[in-house]
C-alpha cells in the first residue's frame, strides 16, 4: 500500500502514515473552507498536503470528494460512520493505513480522531 523507498525517505512507516492522516485532514478543511477567503498560501498549503499523501490515498479521496464533497473526510466514533451513521463491522472500516479507514457502506474516509490529537505533539 505504502511504498518502501517512501517509508524510508521519511524515517519510518508508522510516521509516514501518522503524516498521511494529518495531511488529508488538513488538506480537507482547507478545500472546504469558503473559498473567497482561501488565499495563495492556502493553496500552496493544499499542493504541500497532497506532495504528503500517498497516490492511493490520495485517488480514493477525490472519488469520494465527488460523491459527498465536505463530507468525504468524516470521525468514526464508537464504531460508527458519522457520515452515514451504520455501525461498521466488529473489524472496523476497511484499513486504508493504520490511521486511516473506509466506510463499508458508503465509503466515506474515516478516521478516529484521537488519533489525530496524537499527532499535534508530531
Ligand atoms: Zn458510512
Amino acid at each position: 500500500m505504502i511504498h518502501l523507498s517512501e517509508e524510508s525517505r521519511k524515517g519510518g512507516a508508522s510516521q509516514l502514515l501518522i503524516h498521511t492522516l494529518s495531511a488529508l485532514v488538513r488538506l480537507h478543511e482547507l478545500k472546504h473552507a469558503s473559498p473567497m477567503y482561501r488565499t495563495l498560501r492556502d493553496e500552496n498549503e493544499i499542493a504541500r498536503c497532497e506532495l504528503e499523501i500517498s497516490p492511493e490515498i490520495m485517488k480514493r479521496y477525490q472519488i469520494m470528494e465527488e460523491r459527498y464533497g465536505s463530507a468525504a473526510l468524516v470521525p468514526i466514533k464508537n464504531g460508527i460512520c458519522t457520515g452515514c451513521y451504520l455501525h461498521q463491522p466488529k473489524s472496523g472500516g476497511i484499513e486504508l493505513t493504520n490511521s486511516l479507514y473506509q466506510c463499508h457502506y458508503c465509503g466515506r474516509l474515516l478516521y478516529h480522531l484521537e488519533d489525530l490529537y496524537d499527532e499535534s505533539a508530531f
